[in-house]
């Protein structure tokens, strides 16, 4: 990039982050507006023609055409990049957009990744199915078997791509270990932070390279927009990423961005409230005499309770699911009948495969998120027919229990 940048919000050295999720961004425009602008402009003026062709060259950092960013798009970058540590940032149209540009910026035909199995849905077809037409192989393995990783790197494996927790097994990946077999590798390790958000775990500091978010969950916050962004170092964003950005266009609409910016205000109450609430909740759950098991990495059943703990600070996160007693009555239809009448009865839960809202969701994965699966897939995945995945929100957790026993207590 030039030396001719666009300018920084001023604050004292050594702030912290709550401060920088309310300031961080661009300087006020003139009018010394407190909240930050919207601006909803597809391009900018340039003063002259001369400064239109620097600009245009790079040898001048400016806004030209909200394609490439905007003021508000740029807020955005700013506030998520500081949140994660990140030195820069570039958001998308949505979180598989920011996937797509990950695998547009850094892969080429001949080129192989290594992806955890229980990666979000869409993400397993984008590797699995799109890339592949392009000549890049992907290699599914263990969420959490290290060695499983290790034995798929081969001399061409560019990028090893995790999500952690995961939806809706909530498995989670030991990063500095995955970062360990990237780094000796030579590849780039990209961590889909989704679940935690920078609130409860910043990969960047467990070794990560790229951190992939979808703005549309807990970033936002409140279930209004689709968006999307990659964390990453400044050389890597600017010559991997902004030149497909300014070919291929996957860019955020600043209204979008505007709405996530306000969103990151209140992202560290929102988790700690929210995750406080889900840990109350998957502990009564396991109290439920119908529930077969309880999937959280907050409780102590939790088979990498320990390292979610180390690495999401302290915190299992909002997402709980649990399974339905029925497979062994049954089989898999009883057990998909029962969950469906759990699903059913609920009359606070919103019904919906969304998450990270304030509005607390229930969803049954095995027919929604992961129904384009193939039975293999989703038995590899461990995701079975009596599953609810509950994604707590704000909402009283009284009422979320009420909920939930109405079709618990009558199955
Ligand atoms: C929702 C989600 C995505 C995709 O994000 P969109 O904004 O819906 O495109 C990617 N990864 C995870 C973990 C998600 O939950």
């Amino acid at each position: 990039m030039s030396d001719k940048r666009i300018p920084r919000v001023e604050l004292p050295e050594g702030i912290h982050l709550d401060t920088l999720a309310v300031r961080e961004g661009l300087p006020a425009s003139a009018w010394g507006e407190n909240s930050e602008a919207l601006f909803l402009t597809s391009s900018f003026r340039q003063p002259d023609a001369a400064t239109a062709a620097a600009r245009f060259a790079n040898e001048e950092e400016a806004f030209i055409y909200s394609r490439f960013t905007n003021p508000t798009v740029m807020m955005f970058e700013r506030r998520l990049a500081a949140l994660e540590g990140a030195q820069a940032c570039i958001a998308t149209s949505s979180g598989m957009s920011a996937i797509l540009l990950l695998g547009m910026g850094l892969l080429k035909a001949g080129d192989h990744v290594v992806c955890s199995q229980s990666v979000f849905g869409s993400t397993i077809m984008l590797f699995g199915r799109e890339f592949a037409k392009f000549g890049v192989e992907t290699t599914f393995v263990s969420q959490t078997d290290v060695a499983q990783w290790q034995q798929a790197v081969r001399p061409n494996t560019k990028l090893l791509f995790a999500e952690s927790p995961t939806n809706p097994l909530t498995e989670v990946c030991d990063i500095a270990a995955l970062s360990a077999i990237a780094k000796k590798a030579g590849a780039w390790l990209a961590v889909d932070n989704c679940f935690c958000s920078p609130a409860l775990q910043r990969p960047i500091e467990y070794g990560a390279d790229l951190v992939i978010h979808s703005g549309t969950k807990y970033l936002d916050g409140q279930g209004r927009v689709i968006a999307g962004a990659i964390c990453a170092s400044e050389a890597l964003v600017n010559e991997k990423f902004v030149p497909v950005m300014r070919s291929a266009g996957m860019s955020l609409s600043p209204f979008n961005a505007w709405v996530v910016l306000k969103g990151l205000e209140t992202l560290g109450i929102r988790m700690e409230a929210q995750s406080r609430r889900a840990l109350e909740l998957a502990r009564w759950l396991e109290a439920q005499p119908q529930v077969e098991r309880v999937y959280y990495p907050g409780l102590e059943s939790h088979p990498q309770h320990a390292l979610a703990m180390a690495q999401q600070s302290g915190s299992g996160g909002a997402v709980v699911s649990f399974v339905v007693r029925g497979q062994a009555e049954g089989g898999a239809p009883e057990a998909r009948r029962r969950a469906f009448h759990v699903i059913d009865q609920t009359r606070v839960c919103s019904i919906t495969a969304n998450l990270g809202d304030t509005k607390t969701t229930i969803t049954h994965p095995a027919s929604t998120s992961h129904g384009r699966l193939t039975e293999e897939q989703r038995q590899a995945a461990g995701i079975t027919q009596g599953m609810i995945r509950v994604a707590v929100g704000l909402d009283d957790v009284r009422d979320l229990q009420a909920d939930l026993l109405r079709g618990l207590a009558t199955l």
